[in-house]
């Protein structure tokens, strides 16, 4: 039983590393379909490997994949997952999914910790982790935040005007990826304000990072009026620079260029 688990989880991963790149997301049931399965009977099979799949996650260090990614047929994610914890820390690991980028190193993390935890099912994964673990650190793992970049802005992004917050862990936005992803096709590869050309991901594609121009914090909207896809340099001068008001002015205008 928890061999075939295995088998399918492996096989689950595989298939979120393609949806999660191209930025869509999974059903229950559009993933059984995809594993060659009656969607009808086997969403709880899905929902037992995305459990096992995340449990892969925690040991690998990486925040869950499976919980943001595969949802329920309304789009939400799955109300059972994390149900028993305190809400806003549910919020807190949901969140931390949410504003990470999942990269191929991510994808073999996970791999390699999933085959740390064969001859465990979900349920017994996740158990012996708990006991590798003290109680402390594993909250740590599920919802740290990611400790890249400058502050709250640098990766992902909910199309809203006034996205909510998260309160706890300091405050966190909400976004839609979606805004990120439009952006950065936006940008065809170079920096949307100097224009130089981002080197080269593992995955293929150019390096940008996405900027609020106006802050999240400062009730800027997640819009792509209010986005800007920057190289690293740019990025840092935008947020630590003197003139960093003059950028912000700026960057406001060649946005709105190119609405
Ligand atoms: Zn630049």
């Amino acid at each position: 039983m928890s061999q075939l688990q295995h088998t399918e989880a492996e096989r689950l991963l595989e298939i979120l590393a393609a949806v999660v790149s191209n930025h869509q997301m999974l059903t229950y049931a559009t993933a059984a379909e995809a594993l060659g399965r009656d969607p009808k009977n086997n969403s709880r099979m899905v929902a037992q490997c995305c459990d096992l799949l995340d449990a892969a996650a925690v040991l690998a260090g990486v925040p869950l994949l499976a919980l943001f990614w595969v949802r329920e047929k309304s789009g939400k994610i799955n109300h059972k997952a994390w149900k028993d914890i305190e809400p806003d820390l549910r919020e807190a690991v949901i969140s931390l999914s949410q504003c990470h980028t999942f990269t191929s190193t991510d994808f073999a993390a996970i791999k390699q910790a999933l085959n740390a935890l064969i001859g465990r099912g979900n349920h017994k994964a996740w158990e012996w982790i708990r006991k590798q673990k003290a109680d402390e650190d594993f909250w740590k793992l599920v919802s740290r935040q990611p400790s890249s970049l400058p502050e709250d802005d640098a990766i992902e992004d909910l199309g809203s005007d006034r996205p909510d917050s998260v309160p706890t862990l300091g405050k966190r936005y909400l976004r839609d990826p979606k805004v990120r992803a439009a952006v950065i096709e936006r940008a065809q590869g170079r920096c949307e304000f100097c224009g130089k050309v981002g080197f080269i991901c593992t995955d293929g594609t150019p390096y940008l990072e996405c900027h609020h121009i106006i802050a999240l914090a400062n009730d800027g909207a997640d819009r792509m009026t209010n986005v800007i896809a920057l190289c690293p340099g740019d990025h840092r001068e935008a947020h630590f620079g003197k003139r960093r008001n003059e950028l912000e002015k700026e960057m406001i205008r060649v946005v709105a260029e190119k609405a």
